[in-house]
């Protein structure tokens, strides 16, 4: 589904170089929840950019889906990034619109008449469980509740894969459960591939069946959920 092959990003940095992400190699098969954990300034951040497209590896492979991603033109890149939703720690809702008008925004932008966008939107509401608010405006949400909307438009292009960039970051526990046991109840019931980059170790234990550990922009190491946590 995902894979990256001797992936490098190096930045021109004021004195040397900066390598933040430094002869990554990571497969991701079809329907697993992958988590990416490491400290703050591992290079998650940057291999996310490499992976939805939003910047070029200075070296390596990226393959998404059977299709090399590192040298698409502008337009077979937007394509690609169709088939791929994410979702941000600040959710990145427009706050101008509806709830509604936020599912429907990818739909409209990929064309869908009005008609259809809005009852794709409606079963995406419902599947969140937010049917109720969908025409409440951003600001009159939760924390979580914006986060709920932010996941029902990110699947609205029927994506196969969603990347999570610290979406439960700026959420508290509770709502943090919630927002993930949502991601896992939509993994199973639409086999979608999950990226789950944290800093929160318990994020990672709770959702991700495998794990690769990131550090000064390398993986440290890669394994099972379990396998990682066995030793204290
Ligand atoms: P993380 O997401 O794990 O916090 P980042 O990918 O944001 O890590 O950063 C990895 C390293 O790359 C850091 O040293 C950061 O300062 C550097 N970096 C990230 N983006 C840029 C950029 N656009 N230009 C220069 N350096 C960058
Ligand atoms: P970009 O410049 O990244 O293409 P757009 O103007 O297309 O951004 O995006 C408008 C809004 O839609 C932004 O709030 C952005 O965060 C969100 N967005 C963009 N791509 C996706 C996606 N694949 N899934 C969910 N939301 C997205």
């Amino acid at each position: 589904m995902i894979s990256m092959t001797g992936v490098s990003k190096i930045y021109p940095g004021k004195q040397k170089p900066l390598v933040a992400v430094d002869n990554v190699n990571l497969k991701i098969d079809a329907g697993e929840i992958y988590g990416i954990v490491g400290y703050s300034g591992a290079g998650k951040s940057t291999l996310v950019r490499m992976l939805n497209g939003l910047e070029k590896p200075s070296d390596g492979q990226i393959e998404i889906n059977q299709q090399i991603i590192n040298n698409l033109t502008r337009k077979q890149l937007r394509g690609a990034r169709q088939k791929m939703g994410m979702i941000f720690q600040y959710f990145n809702l427009l706050w101008s619109r509806t709830v509604l008008a936020n599912v429907t925004f990818p739909l409209e932008i990929a064309g869908v008449p009005k008609q259809q966008r809005e009852v794709r939107a409606r079963e995406l509401l419902q599947t969140v469980g937010l049917e109720n608010r969908q025409y409440a405006y951003p600001s009159e949400l939760s924390g979580g509740q914006k986060q709920r909307v932010a996941i029902a438009r990110a699947l609205a292009n029927q994506p196969q894969i969603l990347l999570a960039d610290e979406a439960t970051s700026g959420l508290d526990p509770q709502t943090t459960d919630e927002v993930l046991d949502l991601l896992l109840k939509i993994n199973r019931k639409l086999k979608l591939t999950i990226v789950v980059i944290t800093h929160e170790m318990h994020v990672i234990r709770k959702i991700c069946d495998r794990v690769a550990v990131m550090d000064s922009g390398k993986i440290v190491e890669t394994g099972s959920v379990f396998d990682i946590f066995r030793h204290p």
